[in-house]
């Protein structure tokens, strides 16, 4: 039979599969190696619902792999990771744990939007079909009321004269929050973004922080790498500091920003601010 092989023994020992609690994001000594070199040293993080997190730290410090990681898109070398009360990437069976399938994981990953630094939308389709595209295709959830969906989110981002738009018509900004839309079509229980107003001229990162915002005062669980150091003072919850793998510093952002505590913590922050 296609019958998985349990994990290694000892794997499944002390493991819940439910382990999260009330926990979003719950990673526990996340290890993530590329070849040779090692990216992600140990990570430690909690994200509770409803919560922001931004993530600042130089460039090459494994913000994006430990984003990846949590979106399924890099699989952990070590560590355990639970992302909207699943164990990421097993299930659980007679105590012991297996390894999702193909089929499992998307499954999982539904569960979790993200927003790149560039928009990856698809340039044939409208700003409307975007949005639809993978609630219909992905969940088979009906046409009327996925575009319905649309509307509303379109309306959200401030864009509900668009909706018949190509991204080619719109501005880096505006084709940043259709892909935001586009990442709420599936109604994600966790948003993340990678440095989402990074690639854009700065007229255009207000209106990109400002549906962002709105989101989060909507109460959406987000975890945001950001350089917009005023985004994460003002609509974090907390603020994270990594460098070289390793989180070196974590707390709520005025404190993090008016008083670090790190000395890796003052000489990055003394470079952006
Ligand atoms: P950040 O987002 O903080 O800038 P990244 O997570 O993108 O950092 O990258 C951390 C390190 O991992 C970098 O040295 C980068 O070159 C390396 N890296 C990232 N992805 C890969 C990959 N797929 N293969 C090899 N090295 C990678
Ligand atoms: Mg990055």
């Amino acid at each position: 039979s296609m019958e998985d092989a349990a994990v290694t023994a000892g794997a499944a020992d002390a493991v819940d599969t439910a382990g999260a609690g009330d926990l979003m994001v719950r990673a526990e000594n996340i290890h993530k190696s590329f070849g040779r070199l090692e990216v992600l040293k140990g990570i430690d993080l909690e994200v509770r619902p409803g919560e922001v997190m931004c993530v600042i730290g130089p460039s090459g410090s494994g913000k994006s792999t430990f984003l990846r990681c949590i979106n399924h898109l890099e699989k952990i070398d070590g560590g355990r990771l639970w992302v909207a009360g699943h164990l990421v990437g097993y299930r659980e069976k007679n105590g012991k744990l297996y390894e999702l399938r193909d089929r499992e994981v998307s499954a999982q990953r539904r569960e979790i939007g993200m927003v790149f630094q560039r928009f990856n939308l698809f340039p044939h389709m409208t700003t409307l079909e975007n949005i639809m595209e993978a609630p219909v295709r992905v969940k088979r959830e009906p046409k009327a009321q996925v575009r319905e969906r649309a509307l509303k989110l379109m309306d959200r981002v401030g864009l509900a004269d668009k909706v018949d738009s190509y991204p080619a018509q719109l501005s880096g900004g505006q084709q940043q929050r259709v892909a935001i839309a586009r990442a709420l079509a599936m109604e994600p229980k966790l948003m993340l973004f990678d440095e989402p107003t990074s690639a854009l001229d700065p007229e255009l990162v207000g209106e990109v922080l400002e549906v962002m915002k709105q989101l989060a005062l909507d109460g959406m669980t987000m975890v945001v790498v950001t350089h917009e150091i005023g985004f994460a003072r003002e609509v974090g919850d907390s603020l994270v500091f990594m460098d070289g793998g390793v989180v070196v510093e974590k707390g709520p952002p005025r404190e993090v920003l008016a008083n670090p505590q790190h000395p890796r913590t003052q000489d990055f922050l003394s470079k952006v601010l």
